[in-house]
């Protein structure tokens, strides 16, 4: 929603200042997405407010529920036709937690994910990417009176090839005239992207950082994440050395297990040894996403072998956990989302 906008026009028609705050209170702690939904606003000003301006900036062309309900997933179309997707997830009993789109498409193309297929299209505006919380917090207000506990910066996209936009969008959940989350309830997941590491660190230090990571040698990790190619294991390991140091702050490590491809003894020993390198064990969660299936060569690993390979770093003193994969059914797990 354009505030300077509806400020200019407030004033020039001559209409009392209370009204601006009116509608900026009705979305952002309402979650009102249409002019139906203010109606302390009188009838003609919504009327006059509907052929000028959108509150949400995104339609939703479909909303898919999985079949335990504990997953919801939102198709948003934009102004220019484009699709991306967000993600609701009822990870504990009444929290929800939201997964958002931070680019159509992602320029950084891992091989296993749906998102990266087909590059990047564009990057979000900043109210592209509230507007996804916006529009969600009021389906759970309508459909359940649940409200949304965190957010996170997993859907599509890389966040920090678009570090204004997120920034921006930060800013607005986390202000307390605003949504007013708390940081440590908002968690950006990055390829290794490592100036923007550096400057998450200093920008927001209260929010959670989380490092796709998948292999701790350069060979395997410039296939599985191409990033890495720009800034390798050397530097990224650096940068979160910088990061850990400068927040006292734990990094979660992201580790998609592929069958075959980084899930052996050995492997598991070069992750310990390479986090080791970067800061005490203590300083991390390991969570362990097994491979969701996207088309391609790709293999998930038997549950049991996931198991194995999470033992292993615990025994070697890391916390680690198995991320629970919800949403498969409707193709809303990690890596699933592909806009269609
Ligand atoms: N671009 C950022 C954030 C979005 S991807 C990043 O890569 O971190 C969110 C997470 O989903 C990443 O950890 C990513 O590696 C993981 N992911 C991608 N494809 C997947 C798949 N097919 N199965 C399981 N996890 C996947
Ligand atoms: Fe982009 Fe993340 Fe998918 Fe890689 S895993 S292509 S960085 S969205």
């Amino acid at each position: 929603m354009d505030f300077k906008k509806l400020s200019v026009f407030l004033k020039e028609a001559g209409l009392p200042a209370f009204r601006l705050k009116q509608v900026h209170d009705a979305v952002y702690k309402n979650f009102a997405v249409s002019w139906d939904q203010i109606p302390s606003l009188p009838a003609p000003l919504r009327e006059r407010l509907k052929t000028d301006f959108r509150i949400n900036s995104l339609d939703i062309a479909d909303t898919l529920v999985s079949k335990k309900g504990d997953a919801v997933k939102f198709c948003f179309e934009m102004k220019d036709g484009l699709r991306i997707e967000s993600v609701l997830l009822n990870l504990l009993p009444e929290k929800w937690s939201l997964c958002v789109s931070t680019q159509a498409g992602c320029p950084v193309r891992c091989p296993f994910c749906a998102t990266g297929k087909k590059g990047l299209k564009r990057n979000l505006s900043p109210d592209e990417i509230t507007d996804q919380f916006l529009a969600a917090a009021n389906y759970l207000k309508t459909t359940r009176s649940h409200k949304i506990a965190s957010v996170i910066f997993m859907g599509m996209g890389e966040p920090f090839y678009n570090y204004e936009s997120v920034g921006e969008a930060i800013k607005t959940m986390t202000d307390p005239d605003r949504i007013g989350l708390g940081q440590r309830h908002i968690s950006v997941s990055t390829a290794g992207h490592v100036p923007a590491i550096r400057r998450f660190a200093k920008d927001f230090p209260q929010c959670n950082l989380a490092v796709s990571l998948h292999a701790c040698d350069d060979t395997l990790r410039n296939d599985l994440v191409p990033l890495n190619r720009t800034y390798p294991l050397s530097q990224l390991a650096k940068a979160l050395t910088d990061y850990i140091v400068m927040t006292k702050r734990r990094v979660f490590v992201e580790y998609v297990l592929m069958d075959g491809i980084n899930n052996s003894r050995s492997q598991a020993a070069r992750l310990n040894s390479w986090l080791r390198s970067v800061a005490a064990p203590k300083y991390f969660t390991i969570n362990i996403i097994t491979y969701n299936r996207t088309g391609g060569p790709y293999r998930a690993p038997a549950k049991d072998r996931v198991k194995v390979f999470a033992g292993i770093l615990e025994e070697y003193g890391f916390e680690v956990t198995i991320r629970k994969s919800l949403g498969d059914d409707i193709a809303g797990a990690c890596g699933q989302l592909a806009g269609k």
